[in-house]
Formats: C-alpha cells, structure tokens, sequence
C-alpha cells in the first residue's frame, strides 16, 4: 500500500488539494504531489528511511502539511511536537518519541535546537544556527518510497497531559485509514467539500482533517494562528463547508461575527464539553453543529452527532462512529445497561495497538472490552452517548458520587456564566465537597444567584458549597482545564 494518503487524489489530479487563507495561494493535487516529492527528496538528503522518526515543530501551516505529505511517501513516522511547550517540556518528549530528526521553522529553532541538540535539526526557513540544515537548500530525486502495511505506526501523538505526562500514542495506517472512512460515512462528505484547519496540527483536531481530505480528494484551507473574527470570515470567503474547532473557539467566533457562512455542512466540536448555550445558539443561527467525543487513542472521534440530535438531546455527544463499540462499565468492569452511568470502554479499529515503548501503560490501559478511556458517561436505548467527565474526577462527598460533568453541565446553563470548572476540595466532615471555579459573563452574578440556579435542579448532596469567580480558567498548553490549579485557587479564597 503506498502512498495511502494521496490514493484518492490521484484519480482527480486538477482537483484542489489546498489553499492557503494566510496568502491565497492554491495548489492542486497535482502540483501538491509535486512539491511533496520534491520535500521528500530533501527528507531522504538527511539520510532518513522508512521507519525512521521524524519530529515536526511547527504550527498549523502549509509546511506542516507538505511534511505530513512527504514523510508518508518515505514511510517515515511522523511525530508532531507541540510547538507552545517549553524547551524542557519538548526534550522529554523528543526522546520519548526516539526522534531520528526534527524540522523546524525559524520561529522554533531555538527551541528544537535546545531541546533535541543529539539529533539532526532541519528548518523550512533560513537557519539562524550553525548545524542547523536548510531543508529547501538539500535534496536527493532518487529515494526509496515507503510502503505502508495496515499495523504500522504512521503517527506518534501526545496526548494533552491533562491526567499527568502526555503519552506517545502509536497509531497504525490502519487505525488512520478507519477512522477516517469511519467519519466520511458519518459526516457524508463529498469530493467538493472543503476543510478549513485552524487548529493546532500536532493534536488530533488539527491533524485529521488534512490526513483525511488527501484520502478523500477534497480540500483543505489552512489558517496560520486562530483569530475568531477573520476565521469567521475565512469560511464565507473560501467556501468552507467543514471546520472542526473546541467550544471556546466557536463561542468567541460566534461573539465576533453573530452568525457563520451558510456554504457550512458540518461544524465538529470537541475536545471539552460543549455548553448548552453555545448549541442553543447553533439552533438559533442554523450553525450545523456536530459535537463529537474523541481521543488521541482512537485517532480522534468515537462519537459524533448530527445536528438534530445536538438540538433535540441536549448534552449528547452522539452515537459511536461505524465499526467503533463503546462499553459502559462499573468499577468491577461489569457492563452495565442503558441509562447508568460508568467507564467508558471502547474497542475497534480505530484505537491504538498502545503507547510507544511503555508496556506497563498499555497494559493498564486496555480490559477485557476494549481501551480503558478514563471517561465517565452514560448511553441510552439507541445508543447515544454522554461524556461527564474523567473517572478520577469524581467527587466522594459523604459517601455519595457525585460527576463533576453533570453539575458543571447545570451551572453553565446559567446565562451569567461563561465557563465553568467544577472539582473536588478536601473536607473534614465530608471527605470532599464540591467546588466550582467560574469565569463570569457579567459582573453582576452573586454566589447568591448561582446557589438559587442549582437548588432548582441538583440534589443536595451535588449542589457547590464553595463557589469562586474568577477571570479565567488554568489550563495546560492545549487548553485543557489545570484541575489541581483549580482545586489550589479555591482552597486560597478560603485562606
Ligand atoms: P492525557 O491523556 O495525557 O491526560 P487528554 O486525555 O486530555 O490528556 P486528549 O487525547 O487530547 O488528551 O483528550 C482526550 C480527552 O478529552 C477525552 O478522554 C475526554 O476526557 C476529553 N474530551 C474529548 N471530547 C470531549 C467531549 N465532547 N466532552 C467531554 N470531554 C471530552
Ligand atoms: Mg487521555
């Protein structure tokens, strides 16, 4: 099998393959595969092969997608770094991820340098250190291509780090290829649709839409830095059919412009809970909302659902994708039926063989059905999914569970609070109680307001007995909620 990505595309090599909203440039496919081949030349001139690891550190750009282009046709591992973390923070993982070689732009070199100084650094602009290789200025035009066989590792991703040290998943050709036909069903995309990219392309978010478009010969337009009106604008501009984005993007795109281009079919949403006044106000501006459930474990999506089920089941992240099971179970890991609340389990051939090299990690991770995803939910008759929140978020409060998602999901229906984070705080009489940490819409909210707005719909037991405004949630460098930082600010207001 090579060169799976481009399989589609070269039947239609007139078809446009990219566009870039930064300066406007379009490339077909044809003249895509171009440029990739002359890239991949420039690859192998570093001395890379099949099966070598190649560090990318760089933001969403039309360089990143050559390179995720180009090291598919050496059948070179691709490992998209996070280009936001610290020298420190990337030298862990450069060496987690057994990088070969890592390319940078000028904007990260000094970074790639300082945290990967063992391997060789390449950038896609003009170096600024000496060592440092200038990879246009390279190439050989004689190389070997890669062949790709449905369990290789094609991607190394990390993880968020949201429960502790993000992990280096593997994930094959095959678990690639599934899921993105797997969403392709789901979605119903069409040879004409066009993807805008505006997230960061070394998370799944970012990265799926342009591995997928080239299987699919659709386009992607790719938007260098998010900035919620212009990208707003981007989508009636270049006719966008698909973006996927998190909640907040969307709620800040939504604030600037009021409403988005109908040339629009799907709006995928992920990566966090999405408040039920950002989908009322999808229903109310004919925004084709998909709220999605994913991971970087099964190559992004689990569940997806279609707008009506958005508008009509509030809170659901819908039914799982085709060829994907999820599994509720207790904390026996006994299955349990529709309507209880557990662990979500979930088994198919989009999640991952494992973590690289970490046996004892993917020996824990994986039951008897399936990959263990930490996340609590419920389902129900026909299969519809809700997401709480993480396993090890539960609050004990006097005995009794409590999931920090529901009481998180009531205070955010509060039209005076913007975001919301709820978590557990340590309690002598108690054990634990609950806590919530709000970013507030308006400076008028009381503790007195939110209190009366719980009372009318949580039990007592779930109710927030400490609640504290705040102008911003803490979050990690990809924009998950720091819980313990929570947990820290709320205990402070006490002292
Ligand atoms: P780590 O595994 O290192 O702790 P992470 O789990 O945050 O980090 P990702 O793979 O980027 O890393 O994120 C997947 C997680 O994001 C899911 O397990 C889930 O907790 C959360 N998530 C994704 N979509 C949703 C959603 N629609 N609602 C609630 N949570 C979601
Ligand atoms: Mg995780």
């Amino acid at each position: 099998m090579n060169d799976w990505l481009f399989h589609r595309a070269r039947a239609t090599p007139d078809a446009t393959a990219l566009v870039s909203a930064d300066s406007g440039t379009a490339w077909s496919y044809e003249g895509l595969d171009e440029e990739v081949e002359r890239l991949a030349g420039q690859l192998a001139s570093l001395g890379l092969t099949t099966g070598d690891h190649l560090g990318v550190l760089m933001e969403t750009s039309v360089e990143f997608v050559r390179l995720v282009h180009a090291a598919g046709r050496l059948g070179l591992v691709l490992v998209p770094l996070n280009a936001r973390l610290t020298a420190d923070e990337l030298a862990v993982q450069a060496e987690r991820a057994d990088l070969t070689a890592l390319v940078c732009t000028a904007d990260t070199e000094p970074q790639a340098v300082e945290a990967a100084d063992w391997v060789p650094v390449a950038s896609v602009d003009d170096p600024q250190w000496e060592g440092v290789t200038h990879l246009q200025q390279t190439a050989v035009a004689d190389f070997e291509r890669g062949e790709w066989d449905e369990d290789d590792t094609q991607l190394l991703l990390f993880t968020s780090g949201t429960t502790g040290q993000p992990k280096a998943v593997r994930l094959t050709a095959g678990n690639l290829q599934a899921s993105a036909v797997a969403s392709a069903f789901r979605l119903g995309v069409v040879p004409d649709d066009r993807w805008l990219v505006t997230l960061p392309m070394y998370h799944m978010g970012g990265l799926a839409p342009v591995l997928r478009c080239a299987l699919y010969g659709t386009t992607v337009v790719v938007r260098e830095g998010f900035d919620p009106g212009p990208t707003a604008d981007d989508i009636g501009e270049f006719d966008v059919t698909g973006v996927s984005l998190v909640p907040t993007m969307l709620t800040r795109m939504l604030d600037a412009r009021g409403t988005l281009s109908d040339s629009l079919r799907f709006v995928l949403l992920g990566g966090a809970p999405a408040p039920a006044t950002l989908i009322d106000r999808c229903r109310d501006y004919s925004v084709p909302v998909h709220p999605t459930y994913g991971m970087t474990e099964t190559a992004s999506q689990i569940a997806t659902a279609a707008p009506t089920d958005a508008f009509d089941f509030a809170g659901t992240v819908g039914r799982p994708l085709m060829w994907t099971e999820v599994t509720v179970v207790d904390d026996d890991g006994t299955p349990l039926p529709p309507g209880e609340t557990g662990e979500l389990i979930v088994s198919g051939p989009t999640v991952t063989p494992g973590y690289y090299d970490d046996r004892e990690t993917t020996e824990a991770a994986f039951c008897e059905h399936g990959l263990r995803t930490g996340d609590v939910g419920t389902r129900d008759e026909s299969g519809r999914l809700w997401v709480l929140n993480r396993k090890d978020d539960t609050i004990i409060t006097g005995g009794e569970n409590v999931q920090p998602g529901e009481v998180a999901g009531v205070l955010r229906d509060h039209r005076d609070v913007r975001e919301v984070a709820v978590v557990g705080v340590p309690d002598e009489e108690w054990g634990e109680r609950v806590g919530a940490l709000i970013v507030p819409r308006s400076e008028d909210v009381t503790v007195e307001d939110i209190e009366a707005h719980c009372e009318e719909s949580l039990a007592g037991f779930k109710r927030p007995r400490l609640i504290v405004f705040a102008e911003e949630l803490p979050r990690t460098p990809s924009g998950t909620v720091k819980r313990d930082a929570v947990r820290e600010l709320l205990l402070d207001s006490e002292r």
